[in-house]
C-alpha cells in the first residue's frame, strides 16, 4: 500500500489521511464553488500533462490502443471536467421550489450540500475514467476524496498516484494504492459516502461494511446485458455497432453486449455480417493484431476461455495464453443454464440465441438478474418501445451499443443487482451532494389552526 500525496512526517496511515480530510472539510474551504472549479482545472491540466504516461500505462495493463485510450478514457475525463466546471455554479445554486397554500407566508428551497469525505474504489477495465469521473463529481459537489484504483491495472494505478500527488494536497484529494486489503482498511474508516465500481461480490462486501456505519453507497456493478436484433433491423449497421461495443477493450466493458437475441429470420445474415466486420477491424487473425486488447490476467483469461466449451463455435475460437488473448468468438447452441448464459462474460465471446417472438425475448432476459445495459436494434418503434418499456435495465440504446455512457445528460448506473445510484454530469453532482430541504417561514402572521384549541382565522402580528 502506498499513499500518493505529499506526506507530512508521521501522517502515513489511512486513518490519519481521512482525519486530515475531515478537518479540512470542516474548515469550509471546499464549499466555495470557485475553489472547486480551481481543483477541476488543476485536474484537467494534470491529465493533459500526463496524457502520454497514462496512455502508455493503458497499453501496458490492457494493450489498449492509444486511440481507444483517448476516446474512452482520457477524452471522457476531459469532457466531464469541462461539462462540470462550466455548470457547477448553476448546479450548486439553491433551487426555489413551490410551497403549498397550507404553508402560506413561507418559501422553500433545496440547498445542495457536500457530503464530506468520500471514498472512490475503482476497477481495472477502464482504470482512468472509472476513478476520475466519480472524482470529478465528488470535487464539483465540494467533497474531499480518497481514491483507491485497482491493483490489477498496476501501471495505470502508479500514474494516477503520481498525478494525484503532483496536483492536490492530501487533505483535499489523496490516492491509496493497493489491493483488497487496502480497500478493506479504507472500508473501516468514517467516510461520508462510498462510491464503488466493480463486481457484485465485492459490491456486497462494500455495502455490508458501509451498512455498519450507515454510510450511503453508490454501487456501479455489472451483469448480463442483452442485445436484441429484430428481423426489421438494419443488419449491416447493427453488426458494426454490436462488434464495436463488444470488442472494445476485448469485451472487458461493463456495458458490452453480453449475448445476442436475434430473430431467427436474420440470424445467419447477422452472424456473417459480424464475422465480416470483425475482419475489417482486426484482420483474419485478430490475436495477431497489435491493437486487439488482451485479457487483464491469467485468471480472467482461463475464466473467459472456459466459456468456449459452452456452445458451438461458429466464428473465432482461437486463444493465445502467452499473450492473454482470446479471438472474437461467436457461439451458437448455448444452453440457457450453461455458465456462458448465467455469468457475466466480460470477454470477447458472444453467444447468439435465436427467437421467434417477443415473449421468447422476455423469457430469455428474465433468466438473469436486471442488467446494467440493454440494446435493441429494430426499425419498428412499437417493438423498440415494448422492449424498453417492459424490461428493467440500468441504461441502454435503441439501434446502437454502449454510446449512452458518453452522454453526460444521461444518468449512468444500474438497477438492483447491476447497481445502486448513478452519476455523470449533474447526476454525479447530486450523488455526491445532500439535497437539504429548507422552509423559511414568515413572522408577519401566524395561522392558528395547527395549535391545540385554535379557532379559524389568521392572527396578524
Ligand atoms: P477489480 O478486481 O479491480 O475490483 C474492483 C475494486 O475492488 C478494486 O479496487 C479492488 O482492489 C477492490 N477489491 C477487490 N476485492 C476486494 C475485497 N475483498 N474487499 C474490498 N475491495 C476489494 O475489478 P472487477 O470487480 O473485476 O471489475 C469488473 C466488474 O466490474 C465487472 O463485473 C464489471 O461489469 C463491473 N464494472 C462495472 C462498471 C459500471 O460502471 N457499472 C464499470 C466497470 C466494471
Amino acid at each position: 500500500m502506498t499513499f500518493a500525496s505529499p506526506q507530512p512526517a508521521g501522517a502515513d496511515s489511512l486513518s490519519e489521511i481521512v482525519q486530515r480530510q475531515r478537518d479540512f472539510f470542516r474548515s469550509g474551504a471546499t464549499r466555495d464553488v470557485a475553489y472547486r472549479r480551481t481543483q477541476l482545472e488543476r485536474l484537467r491540466q494534470a491529465v493533459v500533462r500526463l496524457e502520454p504516461e497514462l496512455l502508455a500505462a493503458l497499453r501496458s495493463d490492457l494493450n489498449k490502443p492509444e486511440t481507444e485510450g483517448y476516446a474512452l478514457e482520457i477524452g471522457q475525463v476531459l469532457a466531464e471536467i469541462r461539462f462540470a466546471a462550466s455548470r457547477v455554479r448553476r448546479w450548486a445554486k439553491p433551487k426555489r421550489v413551490r410551497t403549498p397554500m397550507t404553508h402560506v407566508g413561507s418559501g422553500s428551497r433545496i440547498q445542495y450540500e457536500p457530503l464530506g469525505t468520500t471514498l472512490i474504489i475503482g476497477p481495472w477495465n477502464y482504470p482512468i475514467q472509472l476513478v476520475l469521473i466519480p472524482a470529478i463529481a465528488a470535487i464539483a459537489a465540494g467533497n474531499t476524496v480518497v481514491l483507491k484504483p485497482s491493483e490489477m491495472a498496476s501501471a495505470t494505478s502508479a500514474v494516477l498516484a503520481k498525478l494525484v500527488s503532483e496536483t492536490f494536497s492530501a487533505e483535499a484529494v489523496a490516492l491509496a494504492e493497493g489491493g483488497a486489503e487496502t480497500s478493506q482498511a479504507l472500508l473501516q474508516l468514517p467516510f461520508d459516502h462510498i462510491f464503488y465500481t466493480g463486481n457484485a461480490t465485492v459490491g456486497r462486501i462494500v455495502m455490508e461494511a458501509a451498512a455498519k456505519r450507515l454510510i450511503p453507497v453508490t454501487l456501479e456493478l455489472g451483469g448480463k446485458s442483452p442485445c436484441i436484433v429484430h428481423d426489421d433491423a438494419n443488419v449491416e449497421l447493427a453488426a458494426k455497432r454490436i462488434a464495436f461495443g463488444k470488442l472494445v477493450n476485448a469485451g472487458q466493458t461493463c456495458v458490452a453486449p453480453d449475448y445476442l437475441l436475434v430473430h431467427e429470420n436474420v440470424k445467419t445474415k447477422l452472424t456473417e455480417a459480424i464475422a465480416q466486420v470483425v475482419e475489417s477491424f482486426y484482420g483474419a487473425d485478430p490475436i495477431a493484431h497489435p491493437d486487439y486488447g488482451r485479457i487483464v490476467n491469467a485468471r480472467h483469461f482461463h475464466r473467459v476461455a472456459s466459456y468456449l466449451q459452452d456452445g458451438k463455435i461458429v466464428y473465432g475460437g482461437r486463444t493465445d495464453e502467452s499473450a492473454l488473448k482470446i479471438a472474437p468468438t461467436l457461439l451458437e447452441d448455448v444452453a440457457p443454464e450453461s455458465p456462458v448464459m448465467r455469468e457475466e462474460i466480460f470477454g470477447p465471446i458472444l453467444p447468439i440465441i435465436p427467437y421467434k417472438n417477443i415473449d421468447e425475448v422476455f423469457a430469455a432476459v428474465e433468466m438473469n438478474e436486471k442488467p446494467l445495459a440493454l440494446y435493441v436494434f429494430s426499425g419498428d418503434k412499437k417493438f423498440q418501445e415494448k422492449i424498453i418499456g417492459r424490461i428493467p435495465f440500468g441504461g441502454g440504446c435503441i439501434n446502437d451499443a454502449i454510446i449512452h455512457l458518453g452522454n453526460p445528460y444521461l444518468p449512468f448506473g444500474g438497477i438492483g443487482p447491476s447497481g445502486t445510484g448513478n452519476y455523470h454530469g449533474e447526476h454525479g453532482f447530486k450523488t455526491f451532494s445532500h439535497c437539504k430541504a429548507v422552509l423559511k417561514q414568515s413572522g408577519r402572521f401566524d395561522l392558528p389552526f395547527r395549535y391545540p384549541g385554535s379557532k379559524l382565522g389568521a392572527k396578524v402580528i
